[in-house]
């Protein structure tokens, strides 16, 4: 009884919209997943309604981005938070503005080579999506600078460019707290996918793991195998469970929805712990 544990649509860098996602899964033969998009839960209500037509589960979930004070990028995936918690949507809002205004500063360098604009990146989201450089990527695709989101992620939109501006996102640690604290089960997404950037180091990790790490997703494209391997050891001796996912993104990137998954003894643990929101079943 498989389930795919993570996925975007295109409320934040998925290309699909909601339902489309949701249809995916279940032609996959998945018996439920989680849709994760990028802080961002404006996609759950859509999702819902199709889990519930396909015939499979649905955990409503959110990755939450987030930086350390040493400036890694640490991607949370939270399953099942109460999204209309105060603390967690004030932070989730500070993040989603300063995302905002930093794809406007990164278009504004561009604009200074390539001919694009702030209208380019909105014709390439849809309204109030989580904004961010994905949409950049397709502006420049669509204009014929690149040849695809990955030939833009290597080449100009990587964080030696210097068209890159960073954004607020919360510290890791506090978003473990915020996560449990709303009634979410937090578990680190991709912690070893070295080839987006730096990876944390063992201190922030154990840190993460102190403040109520549930689980890690060790089977994940992104992990190297020998990480994968590290990653269950380390979940075994901190009583972490260990996750399975795709990371769908629709044709935003090449993963196939399904091409990792999650047992169902895991997802049962999931849903027993998470209680700030109800599982859709159908
Ligand atoms: P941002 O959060 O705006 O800094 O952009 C990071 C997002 O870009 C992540 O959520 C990834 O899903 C996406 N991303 C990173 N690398 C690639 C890539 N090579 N191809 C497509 N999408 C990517
Ligand atoms: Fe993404
Ligand atoms: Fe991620
Ligand atoms: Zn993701």
């Amino acid at each position: 009884m498989p389930f795919d544990l993570h996925t975007h649509s295109n409320i934040s860098d998925g290309t699909e919209p909601p339902a489309t996602v949701v249809r995916a899964a279940a032609r996959a033969g998945l018996s439920g997943l989680a849709l994760t998009d990028h802080d961002s839960t404006a996609g759950w209500a859509e999702a819902a309604d199709q889990a519930v037509a396909s015939g499979i589960v649905l955990i409503p979930g959110m990755e939450v981005s987030c930086v350390s004070d040493t400036g890694i990028s640490v991607h949370l995936l939270s399953y099942l938070h109460d999204p209309h918690d105060p603390d967690l949507s004030a932070e989730i809002e500070r993040s989603r503005s300063s995302r905002l205004t930093r794809a406007q500063r990164m278009v504004g360098r561009l604009a200074e080579d390539f001919p694009i604009t702030w209208d380019h990146v909105l014709r390439h989201s849809t309204p109030d999506a989580t904004i961010g450089r994905p949409h950049i990527a397709d502006a420049l695709v669509s204009l014929g600078v690149v040849e695809d989101r990955s030939a833009a992620f290597t080449s100009i939109l990587t964080p030696r460019s210097k068209y890159y501006v960073g954004h607020y996102a919360p510290d890791p640690v506090d978003a473990v707290r915020l996560v449990l604290a709303a009634g979410g089960v937090p578990v680190f997404a991709h912690p070893m996918a070295s080839m987006r950037g730096r990876v944390v180091g063992t201190e922030l990790f154990r840190e993460m793991i102190d403040a109520g790490l549930a689980g890690v997703e060790a089977d994940h494209r992104d992990n190297p195998d020998d990480a994968r391997r590290w990653l269950r050891v380390l979940a075994r001796q901190h009583g972490m469970f260990v996750t399975g996912s795709s990371d769908y993104h629709g044709a935003g990137k090449p993963n196939r929805i399904g091409e990792h998954t999650t047992d169902a003894a895991v997802v049962q643990q999931i849903i027993e712990r998470g209680t700030g929101t109800e599982v859709i079943y159908p």
